[in-house]
């Protein structure tokens, strides 16, 4: 279990208590703007044509609001939202239960979509294109094929790997969203919307030193105005100002730019153990004994956007940027000449 304070995977208990901060609605939602608006022409074009909405894939990295899309989407088209994921669907018969349980407009979230074993892919795809469930009867020279007609359901999948998703899986989504990190300003209102829901008194400095931290994920910054919280109750006179909230996350060892330990752990790691790079995943992971996976899903792709790392054929490259935050001289090798 990912317990880390900077991780955009859900935590156990976090999970739960999600549900309070997740808007329900448009307005609650935070940044976006092209995935919003083309939603909403999605959504509204459905609803004149009195038709299901077309199956939708959202990918990104975690904590960016793909859950929370699905809940306003369902709340919005007034249709129930029935929520599972790759790995809690094990054989061909749970799916089948699943869609024949639905009605008709509803919407099938399936989180981690990447994560579906080759049988059940397998009857996702009648289902999703001509709404139909193949089923085999008996066994042997007697087995017969029936094919049973589903509701019109939308199918929402949900993934960090769009590039380990199969092509016929992806063929089947009309729509393919791709949800981005969001920026400061937008964290901030996150967290000062989250902030009045938890009764929390919060400066606007407060807000956007806690947005800085963040790694531009809407879940971390949830996660860090509740430890500001704490900290402000215990250290404080209660009120998150920006002194507040600067020492709470640095006693959490996350520094200006939202990066933890771990993240630092694998930049050092290709410094100082690799040169800066190139190098692969498996050997980085390898050094500093994490999960390729972990590495992949979570630390790499913030590094990624703040420009710390180059992704090369040959492997993973560290920037200047990323020895100049850790405060260390970039070496002067003919290697890497243009990122210096
Ligand atoms: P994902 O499914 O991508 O992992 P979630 O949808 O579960 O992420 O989002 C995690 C938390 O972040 C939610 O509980 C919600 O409070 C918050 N959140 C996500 N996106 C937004 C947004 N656009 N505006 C406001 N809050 C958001």
């Amino acid at each position: 279990m990912d317990e880390r304070t900077v991780s955009p995977n859900a935590q156990t208990v976090e999970k739960l208590q999600e549900t309070s901060l997740r808007p329900t609605d448009w307005d609650g939602y935070v940044g976006q703007g092209k995935v919003k608006q083309t939603v909403q022409i999605l959504i509204e074009a459905a609803q004149q044509r009195g038709d299901a909405l077309d199956h939708v894939l959202l990918y990104g990295p975690p904590g960016l609001g793909k859950t929370t899309l699905a809940n306003i989407i369902a709340h919005q088209m007034g249709v129930n939202l029935k929520i599972t994921s790759g790995p809690a669907i094990e054989r061909a018969g749970d799916l089948a239960a699943i869609l024949t349980n639905l009605r008709q407009g509803d919407l099938l979230f399936i989180d981690e979509i990447h994560r579906l074993g080759r049988a059940v892919e397998e009857v996702l795809y009648p289902a999703m294109e001509d709404f139909a469930l193949d089923i085999v009867i008996g066994k042997g020279p007697s087995a017969r094929n029936i094919r049973l007609k589903l509701p019109r359901f939308t199918a929402l999948g949900a993934t960090t790997r769009l590039d380990l998703l199969a092509s016929p899986l992806r063929d089947r989504f009309g729509a393919i969203f791709r949800l981005e990190f969001y920026r400061p300003e937008d964290l901030q209102l996150i967290v000062t919307r989250s902030a009045a829901i938890l009764d929390v008194p919060i400066e606007p400095e407060g807000a956007l030193e806690i947005a800085n931290r963040s790694r531009g994920t809407a879940r971390i910054a949830n996660r860090l105005l509740k430890r500001a919280r704490d900290f402000a109750q215990v250290r404080a006179d209660g009120v998150i100002t920006q002194n507040v909230a600067h020492d709470a996350l640095t006693l959490l060892n996350v520094d200006p730019l939202g990066l933890d330990d771990l993240d630092r752990k694998v930049l050092r790691s290709i410094i100082e153990k690799f040169g800066g790079g190139p190098v692969g995943l498996e050997t980085i992971a390898a050094s500093i004994s994490e999960e390729s996976s972990t590495i992949m899903d979570v630390v790499e792709p913030y590094l990624l956007q703040l420009g710390f790392l180059d992704r090369t054929p040959r492997g993973r490259l560290a920037t200047g940027r990323a020895y100049q935050h850790l405060g260390l001289a970039p070496p002067s090798s003919p290697e890497q000449p243009s990122l210096f």
